[in-house]
């Protein structure tokens, strides 16, 4: 079967970055059609009603680097899109209980006083030493990368202006290379003296992120910068949830592109490249259908589009073995529960609650706690004591389940995966057995009832939203595999060594998140081309 319409560019996948490359694109006044193989789009960035009644975020569940950039210049807030605060985190410390993060600087000063006077004292300036370096790193989001090893007189001068522009990162110049090639185990023990203070500080990079990653892996301080890279002090509004679930963002982008005629397809999954004297000219659904387009756009992962999409013959040998070679298998669950009432976790009115529950309560009682689950892990058990992240998010957006109802999602580590890991309901069991009896131990009068569950692994976010190993990013986010790296050194520029063949999703520059970024980056390279 031959589809009658031509487009400029067919983007295949609808995740939030397919959808935002094309709605730019759409505006641009091109012809665009974005092909999505699930019922619903908007990739990892989902909100799915799995039990009636209940909206659960089936993957990603914070809202906190979508860049506002993009929210603006689309008015995704005219379709839907609207950031929920959220008030204060716990973090559950080791012989401590509850500590309240709280959102004033000083007072969470005061309650590391506690553990160490030195950390608070240090907190401040950790702050401040983070955003001088923020600023920068928020600039190279927007920067197609450049090759630094082209030597081209083009490239060349492209290499200067990025110098320039970027110059002020010189006097911080041994900043930025700590930060990026440094371990978050290193780096918070030069700040911080007591464990409390370092696992509050590192607990993203160090479990959190959805990488392959342990504490001591090189190059994982980097994501320490994860909440500076956003810039909230403006009308885009500010992080926390999504009202009505992190779908709405695609949902939005979606409505905000139609305006410009960018149509979407959802149940439309591609089944090949179509590769003419090697130039991408179209591409071939399941079932036969042919869809031709000037440009080809993949916001699938780059390791699915080259092992399963792209003929062989297509790329380079090198190029195909350095995309097969790109870690991020990672080994991070998420449990989503619905349930009567949130989970009673002790000590909240002593740390200073009150009577409140909670929306996201780390359990993560030390960096060695952390390291432990990945040590099981890697010897091929389940982590025998799970660290993990409590969100709740029906205590600050109703419209999320039916009344007097709640949803829970926990997300954590380990659970083994890749070959000859067990995978089996058992093990699916066991592991959901570990986190109850963990939660238990820091919520005596938890009683375990739920109403609905359901048990995601890395296999199943790896088949059903087709995360390469499972990774959250389409790949680990350390410097080997960022900026003039990503998704493989050569092709940082969302281009391929096919012609007309283009990357817009988590898998190109710079990464993973629910960020918008690889989609308009992308969009600006191929308007170019086209
Ligand atoms: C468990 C989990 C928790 C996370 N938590 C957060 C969080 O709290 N905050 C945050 O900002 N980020 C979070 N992330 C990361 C974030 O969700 C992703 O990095 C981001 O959504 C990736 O977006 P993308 O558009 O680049 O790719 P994807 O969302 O992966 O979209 C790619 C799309 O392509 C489609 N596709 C693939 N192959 C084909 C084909 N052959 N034909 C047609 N379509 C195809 C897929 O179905 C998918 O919809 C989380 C991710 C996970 C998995």
């Amino acid at each position: 079967m031959v589809a009658t319409a031509n487009y400029d560019a067919v983007i295949i996948g609808g995740g939030h970055n397919g959808l935002v490359c094309g709605a730019y694109l759409a505006k641009a006044g091109k012809k665009v059609l974005v092909l999505e193989r699930r019922d619903i789009l908007g990739g990892a960035s989902a909100t799915e009603e799995i039990w009636p009644g209940y909206k659960v975020n089936t993957a990603a569940h914070m809202l906190s680097l979508m860049q506002p950039k993009i929210v603006l210049d689309l008015e995704l807030q005219k379709f839907g899109y609207e950031a929920v605060p959220v008030p204060p985190g716990v973090h559950l410390v080791e012989g401590v209980g509850p500590v309240v993060l709280w959102k004033e600087q000083e007072r969470l000063c005061a309650e590391f006083a506690r553990f160490s006077k030195r950390d608070a004292e240090a907190y401040p300036k950790f702050q401040a030493h983070l955003a001088r370096m923020a600023p920068i790193f928020r600039r190279l989001l927007w920067q197609v990368p450049i090759d630094p090893s082209d030597m081209s007189p083009r490239n060349l001068l492209r290499l200067a202006g990025l110098g320039w522009r970027n110059r002020d990162a010189l006097p911080v110049f041994h900043d930025l290379m700590d930060l990026v090639s440094m371990s978050v185990h290193d780096y918070v023990a030069r700040w911080f003296d007591s464990e409390e203070v370092r696992i509050i500080v590192g607990y993203y990079p160090a479990g959190a992120a959805g990488q392959s990653t342990s504490i001591h892996t090189p190059g994982t301080a980097y994501l320490l910068l994860r909440n500076h890279m956003r810039d909230g002090s403006n009308p885009a509004g500010g992080t926390g949830l999504s009202r009505g679930g992190m779908g709405t963002i695609p949902t939005a982008i979606a409505a905000s592109g139609a305006r410009f005629g960018l149509e979407t397809r959802t149940g439309a999954e591609v089944e090949e490249v179509i590769v003419e004297n090697g130039r991408a000219v179209g591409v071939r659904m399941v079932g036969g259908e042919v869809i031709r387009a000037r440009a080809v756009i993949s916001n699938a992962s780059s390791q699915h589009l080259f092992a399963d999409l792209v003929p062989k013959s297509a790329a380079p040998e090198d190029f195909r073995r350095a995309v097969t070679g790109i870690h991020g298998t990672v080994t991070n669950f998420k449990i989503h529960l619905a349930v009567e009432k949130p989970i009673p976790f002790a000590g909240l009115k002593e740390a200073g609650y009150g009577d409140r529950y909670p929306v996201q309560v780390t359990l993560a009682p030390s960096l060695s706690y952390v390291e432990k689950a990945y040590a099981d892990m890697r010897s091929g058990r389940i982590s025998e004591r799970p660290y993990m992240t409590v969100q709740t998010p029906t205590l600050a957006d109703r419209t999320l389940a039916p009344e007097g109802k709640h949803i829970i999602s926990i997300y954590g580590g380990h659970f083994p995966a890749g070959a000859g890991s067990d995978q089996t309901a058992a093990a699916r069991e066991q592991l959901f057995e570990r986190v109850m009896d963990t939660i238990a131990l820091h919520a005596p009068d938890f009683d375990r009832h739920w109403l609905h569950r359901q048990i995601m692994l890395p296999s199943d976010y790896e088949e059903i939203f087709r995360l390469p190993g499972g990774s959250p990013h389409h790949g680990d986010l350390t410097f080997d595999q960022l900026f003039f790296r990503r998704p493989v050194r050569g092709y940082a520029d969302y281009t391929t060594p096919v012609q007309g063949l283009f990357l817009c999703g988590a898998s190109a520059h710079p990464g993973g998140g629910v960020t918008g970024v690889p989609g308009f980056n992308a969009a600006r390279v191929v308007q170019r081309s086209l």
